[in-house]
């Protein structure tokens, strides 16, 4: 066990130099909350791995706060990562280049690229400008489990086996950064986010999706793709299609009747038509992005209240909603019932 020292902004200086000496230090970003180690020395690095309990295979994004730190960690910038840059830095977006000499196996999971990211929230620029390195930092939640968007995640997860926890209340994304391959001959999305498909292509023209997002059976280009991110003790279920309301009764009146209980998480108006089962909102019908925001803390609390089954409405797949069903349909092991056709 460590002794975690937890603190706010008046106290951010401490966090930095802990980062400078090695140590780890959770902190918020725009996305997720962050468990940041020092990018350029190996034995913090391994530290995160041990405190997430995360497979060593799975590489992770370095976070920057200026265009200086890009140039040591990078072979080259290209044109398109220039232009990518100009549009959607400091922001949720994850560019995956060439990486130069100095950036640790350790870091990259022995591939010949490095995924860099320059965060918008306020603390995280701060956090990386005080503490003068490069830092890397996965997600700060226990592998497996939803990544954290609010203080009490991190401290749940993480209390005990970091250094430092900065807190910054809730995130802004609620789902993490899109990552996006420009290493190759074709820019490819590799993990959808929030900036989306059409938002890239606007700016750079040519883009293709990772073909294991379109096709289950390909094996992903992201190695942390091909992880389970989350298992909850409950069953997931998504239901789909117009009479989804019917049909998620249905299901309700059967869990019930087998004394299991259950959990319905969906957007307000569909929430307001169900009595006697717990719920969790989505927020708005109308609004992606609070859905985006919700989607963690939902699943979360639903497994905290200890429920048996989670039933979740199901978003189209466009634009956000695309992310949102790529972590959704994890969540549920694939397990989606349509609501138009008879058996399940
Ligand atoms: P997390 O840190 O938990 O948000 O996950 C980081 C994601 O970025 C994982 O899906 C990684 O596989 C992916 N990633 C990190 N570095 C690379 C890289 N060099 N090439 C491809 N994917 C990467
Ligand atoms: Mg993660």
């Amino acid at each position: 066990m460590i002794d975690t020292i937890i603190i706010r902004e008046n106290r951010i200086n401490e966090a930095a130099d802990a980062l400078k000496k090695g140590q780890l230090v959770v902190f918020p970003t725009e996305t997720v909350y962050g468990l940041g180690a020092d990018a350029l020395n190996p034995e913090a690095v391994k530290k995160i791995f041990v405190a997430k309990g995360r497979p060593t295979d799975n590489p992770l994004i370095v976070h920057i706060s200026c265009r200086e730190q890009l140039i040591e960690l990078v072979e080259e910038i290209t044109p398109t990562a220039e232009k990518l840059m100009a549009i959607f830095w400091p922001g949720p977006l994850t560019i995956v280049m060439k990486k130069s000499k100095i950036v640790p196996d350790v870091i990259t999971g022995g591939l010949d690229t490095v995924a860099i990211r320059m965060p918008s929230h306020p603390l995280a620029m701060e956090l990386i400008r005080l503490s003068g390195v490069p830092v890397a930092a996965p997600s700060a939640n226990i592998s497996g489990k939803p990544s954290p968007t609010s203080e009490r995640h991190v401290i749940e997860d993480l209390k005990g086996r970091v250094d430092y926890i900065l807190l910054g209340g809730d995130t802004e994304v609620g789902l993490e950064s899109t990552v996006l391959d420009i290493s190759g001959t074709k820019a490819q999305i590799l993990r959808p986010g929030v900036i989306t498909y059409d938002d890239i292509f606007n700016v750079i023209g040519e883009l293709s999706y990772d073909p294991h997002l379109i096709d289950e059976n390909s094996t992903p280009k992201s190695p942390g793709m091909k992880y389970k991110h989350y298992s909850p003790e409950a069953e997931v279920i998504i239901v789909k299609g117009n009479k989804k309301s019917v049909k998620i009764q249905e299901m309700i009146d059967e869990y019930t009747l087998e004394h299991k209980k259950v959990g319905l998480m969906a957007t307000d108006n569909l929430l307001n038509s169900f009595d006697e089962v717990i719920k969790c909102s989505l927020g708005n019908a109308n609004s992606i992005d609070d859905v985006g925001n919700k989607l963690f803390r939902c699943l979360r609390y639903l497994d905290q209240l200890k429920v048996d089954v989670i039933i979740s409405e199901s978003f189209d797949k466009k634009g956000f909603g695309i992310a949102i069903m790529n972590r959704l349909e994890k969540a549920a092991g694939f397990h989606i019932i349509d609501s138009e056709e008879d058996e399940r």
